[in-house]
């Protein structure tokens, strides 16, 4: 009788009779109609039962589970709608329960060249992992193994919590990131590109702390990162000021635009006579500042004597030799900068005075 109603799909039927035939139980959803005509949905479960290994009869049980059906829809329908809001963002979206990555909007698969959630997943597994090792920017390394990245993020200010990561082309962009929690098992993830205000930034700071003749650090950055640096430092720091002796006659003798050249060159020689380590600024004028990490008293006068060669080894075509003079200092233990800087200072006048071209130590 049930299976006479019309409109019923010709696939249920023959799964259905195929059961009976069998003898074998089956469970499946039909769409169906109801006496008055109106279509539902029909969960049908048919089990066979036996006596003495003989089939008796089948026992049908029937769901309408039109409503639950309807309502899985209408969930679908939702999410498709927020997946479409999600989708228009230019930010990568990204949700985690707390592990695992949950959900990535299409800026995610744009970004890294992939076409599916499924792509992402196997080949990151976690969007942390795509986060470059950067000293200035946030990534696993700076965290312990047994510490959640996510919280430890939530815990910084925003300035630090910025990644970078390398697109489907391998070229480094950068991102603000924010998370929010939704629940204590949501975690909403907005990755925010600001590849182009950074290097823009990037850019200023290089000006604002370089010197445009030589490309050397100036004197702003040796007090606003290079103090702050040499201070918290265990080992010991050696300072040499240095000056080009009669400087003033290149400029008479040859012009302003030909001292700029020397300098020029100049500021080369001494940076690649210099270890990596050592900081090399033009602190002025003719006037040069080396901050060194030395092991021992007077490896800093060992630095300023090699420099001293170099200097006077120099080829200059048609203006010939220059030399320079050197005053050198060690810093003292809890010892303000101006105060070493200062002493370098006499001892570079100390050398000027004994007849220049020469390493003076105090
Ligand atoms: P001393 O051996 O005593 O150091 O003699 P000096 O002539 O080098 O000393 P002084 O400090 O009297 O002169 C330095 C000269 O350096 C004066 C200045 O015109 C020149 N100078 C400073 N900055 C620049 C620069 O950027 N370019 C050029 N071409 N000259 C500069
Ligand atoms: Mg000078
Ligand atoms: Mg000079």
């Amino acid at each position: 009788r049930y299976l006479q109603r019309e409109g019923i799909e010709e696939l249920g039927i023959a799964i259905v009779k195929e059961s009976l035939f069998n003898e074998e139980p089956c469970e499946l959803t039909l769409k169906n109609y109801k006496k008055d005509g109106t279509l539902f949905h029909n969960l049908l479960n048919i089990t066979p039962f036996f006596q003495k290994e003989k089939l008796r009869y089948f026992i049908g049980v029937q769901h309408d589970i039109t409503k639950q059906i309807e309502q899985e829809k209408k969930l679908s329908e939702q999410s498709l709608f927020i997946q479409s809001i999600l989708d228009v963002q230019e930010n990568m979206v990204l949700v985690s329960d707390g592990l695992q990555t949950t959900y990535t909007n299409k800026a995610v698969f744009d970004f890294f060249g992939l076409d599916s959630f499924e792509s992402f997943k196997k080949k990151y597994n976690c969007i942390s992992h795509t986060f470059e090792e950067h000293e200035s920017f946030f990534h696993l390394g700076k965290i312990d193994s047994s510490e959640y990245w996510i919280d430890a993020v939530t815990l910084l200010a925003e300035s630090e919590r910025i990644v970078a990561i390398k697109n489907q082309r391998y070229e480094l962009n950068y991102f603000q990131l924010e998370i929010k929690a939704i629940t204590n098992s949501v975690h909403v993830l907005t990755l925010k590109d600001i590849t182009a205000t950074l290097l823009k930034e990037r850019v200023l700071t290089n000006k604002a702390y370089h010197d445009a003749l030589t490309g050397l650090y100036n004197r702003q950055y040796f007090y606003e990162y290079i103090v702050v640096k040499a201070l918290n430092k265990s080992s010991m720091i050696g300072i040499i000021i240095i000056d080009i002796d009669d400087f003033k006659f290149i400029n008479d003798i040859h012009g302003h635009s030909i001292g700029d050249e020397v300098l020029k060159i100049f500021a080369k020689t001494l940076q690649n006579s210099l270890r990596s380590s050592d900081i090399l600024i033009r602190w002025g004028g003719e006037e040069f500042v080396v901050v060194s990490e030395i092991k021992s008293d007077d490896e800093v006068m060992i630095i300023a004597e090699h420099l001293r060669t170099a200097v006077s080894l120099m080829k200059l075509g048609e203006i010939g030799n220059i030399t320079a003079s050197f005053g050198v200092t060690n810093l003292k233990e809890n010892e303000n900068i101006d105060i070493a800087i200062g002493r370098a200072d006499k001892a570079l006048y100390i050398a000027k005075e004994h007849g220049k071209n020469r390493v003076e130590m105090i």
